[in-house]
Order: C-alpha cells, then structure tokens, then sequence
C-alpha cells in the first residue's frame, strides 16, 4: 500500500481517535458517563492500559469521577462512573456562507455554551478581510462568553467548495471565486493563534448533527442544504470524508443530460437544478416579491420558502418542484449507502425542510430499497447550526484537542 506523508491525502473516518487517549475520552464524551469495566470493553484496549490512561486524564482535569453505577455481576463492587469535565476544554467552530457567518464555542464533553449568527460578508468576499474578521469575532464570542480564552483549544471552519484540507479552496462556487487558492487554514492559523480545521460544510454538519435516542442509528447521512447542496455519511459516530475532504457532493450529479450549466463545469447538476439559487432564480421570473434580496443565496430562498409556507401557490410550486429534484439526491444517498437515517440540515433546511421532508420520504419509501428497510428522513432541530458545531466537534475529537 503507497504511504503518503500528506495527511489531507488520507482516506478514511478522519478524525476518528488513534491513541488510546483519545479513544477513551472520545468514548466516555460519546456516553455521557461510562466505567473503566466498559472503556476495557467498548475500547478493546487491556484493563491496565485504560486505568492508567483515566489516571492521567483525571490528573490533567480533562476527566472526573462521578457517582456509582450499579455493578456489572451479582455480588460485585459498584463501579466508578467516569465523566468529561465539560469546563476543562473548549473548541470554537465557525460556518461561513454567503449570508451568514455562525459561530459557536463548544465545552470539552461537546455541549454548545455560546452561538452568534452574524451577516455574511455577501457575494465577491475578500478572503483576507474575512479571515481578519472572523479572528476579531471569535475573540469577542469568547470574550463575552467569560471563557478563559487559554482554555480555548482550536477552530474548527467550514465553508463550501471543493477543498483540500490542508490548504484551501480548489474552486468555489461564483460568490467565492477569490478564495480559489487562498490558503484559508494558515492565514486563519496566524490570525488566532491556534490550531484551525478547515472542513467541508456537509461534513461538517453529517458531525454537528443531533440525534435523539429514539434514532438508535449506526449508518446516518446528512442532507445539507445552503447556498449548494451537499451530504455527508456518519458512520458509528465517525464523519467519512474522502480522501481530500470532498465525499458527498451529491449536488453535483448530473440529473438531466442537457441539462443547465453548473458552476462546477459539469451540466444538469442537481444544484444547477432545484438548489437555492435556481429556486431564486425561479421565483424572479414568475414575478414573485423578494422584498430587498438582491442576491441569490439563502437569504431570498428563505422569503420564498416564507412565501410558499404562508399560503403563496406559486412560492409553493417552485418549491415542491425543487424538493421533486432533490429527492432523486436523496433516493441516490439511500440506495447507495443503505443508511438508516436521512436528516435534512443546512440553513435551507431549516426555513423550507418542512416543505421538502415528505416529498423526500415518498420518493425514498417508493423504492424497494428504501421501503424494505424503512429509511427515515428527520429534520434536524438545529440545521441553522449544525455546520458550525459539527466543526467544533471535529476540532475536539482531533490530536490538538486530544494532546492539550
Ligand atoms: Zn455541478
């Protein structure tokens, strides 16, 4: 097998722990509360192992013990419950888009203490205003937060686009042409001064997105809906990103041969289609009143989404044909990937997911793969968000975050 030195060319589950450290401090955040019986059990690692790995997470102040769980044999001890000491830690997570900027600052046991959504710096961004920017902001967001700002590990940012993870942007949809090139995570890194994971937003949010304990899943993908439309698949707990950060473009499959133009070269992409800058586009030509949105991004989608929710039958048509569209994406992620689970996130989502979600569901439960199995499709509580948190949370389970 070739060895490359480039960790933005590893494939794989990135960044799923490799030590045994952060096996174990990414298994009990993931449980809430565990003993060093189920660590040995769940991790696979030998008993004296994780009782000495747990002894010197509890001297760092990374992890506390806390109460008793009932004894795992008849006759036994009680066991120790072990826990993550939330206010050990934390990470930063920010979700760039055209619209919004969304920023978080996110505990060592993963719980959100603070988040900002400001305006985006808008369509034709300077990369270096914004990186300058999004330093001041975060320092305000801690600031503000009464975080002590030594406490704060790294930065996990999203943005859309093809990227390399190391790097930065390789092509950006129109609104971003500048950034092709720019090296997004060391101008970042120098900015703050801390360590930066740059991350793709359907990634992203496939890992900041919240399921509740009736969706006992092993195998999720996650919809995302912003300015383009992309998916990212969770498996086990763990986002799976390709080899340069770009699994998932399913906005980018060709659903009509001859079909529009997209700005990733290609035609009759998905995006091209029915994603948030054709439905604007739409919504123009028929005339409908977007009130002072000039550009094409969420923002106006989101009046039309108002639109269409409020009763308006053109806003509505414009809409469920679009949803027509992105269900065959969303047929596409369950046939190939056999997911239990389908949520729909992203900023998009969020205003219209209640539009999109049954036409969705029917188009997936029409076919015998879909319906077999009975793949669901949810809307996440927190698609607003769930880019900048799922960077937050990729943050912490990485080295930096591990190591500190
Ligand atoms: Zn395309």
């Amino acid at each position: 097998m070739q060895q490359v030195s480039d960790s933005s060319q590893s494939p794989g589950y990135d960044p799923a722990p490799t030590s045994s450290r952060g096996l174990i401090v990414d298994r009990i955040r993931s449980a809430g509360t565990l003993s060093r019986v189920e660590l040995t059990q769940l991790t696979g690692l030998k008993a004296p192992s994780v009782t000495a790995v747990v002894r010197r997470l509890i001297d760092d102040g990374l992890v506390a013990e806390t109460g008793r769980g009932a004894s795992t044999s008849i006759g036994g001890k009680p066991r120790t419950l072990l826990q993550i000491r939330a206010a050990a830690r934390y990470v930063v997570g920010v979700h760039l888009s055209e619209d919004h900027l969304t920023y978080v600052l996110v505990d060592y046991a993963g719980g959100v203490v603070a988040r900002w959504r400001r305006d985006g710096p808008g369509d034709d961004s300077d990369p270096e205003q914004v990186v300058a920017r999004v330093a001041i902001e975060t320092g305000e967001l801690i600031a503000s937060s009464g975080v002590d700002p030594a406490l704060v590990l790294g930065l996990g940012f999203v943005c859309p686009g093809p990227l390399i993870r190391n790097r930065g942007v390789t092509s950006a949809p129109p609104s971003m042409t500048r950034w092709v090139g720019f090296p997004i995570r060391s101008r970042l890194e120098e900015r703050l001064g801390m360590p930066v994971l740059l991350e793709n937003d359907a990634t992203a949010a496939a890992a900041g997105t919240r399921l509740t304990t009736s969706h006992d899943v092993s195998v999720m993908a996650a919809l995302f809906m912003s300015e383009g439309i992309g998916s990212g698949l969770r498996l086990n707990g763990n986002v799976y990103q390709g080899a340069h950060g770009n699994a998932g473009e399913v906005g980018h499959i060709c659903v009509q041969i001859g079909g529009p133009r997209c700005w990733c070269g290609g035609t009759g992409c998905l995006e091209a289609l029915a994603g948030p800058a054709a439905v604007v586009a739409k919504a123009r030509a028929a005339g409908l009143d977007l009130g002072s949105h000039r550009h094409s991004g969420v923002a106006a989608f989101a009046a039309i989404a108002r639109l269409a929710l409020s009763g308006d039958s053109r806003a509505e048509a414009i809409i469920r044909d679009s949803a027509a569209w992105i269900a065959l994406g969303a047929q596409t992620i369950a046939n190939m990937y056999d997911v239990q689970l389908l949520v729909l996130t992203g900023p998009a989502f969020a205003v219209a997911g209640t539009i999109y979600l049954p036409i969705l569901q029917e188009r997936i439960l029409s076919s015998v793969f879909g319906r077999s199995v009975g793949t669901k499709v949810v809307l996440d509580e927190r698609g607003h968000d769930a880019a900048a948190i799922g960077a937050a949370l990729m943050m912490l389970k990485s080295e930096h975050a591990i190591s500190a």
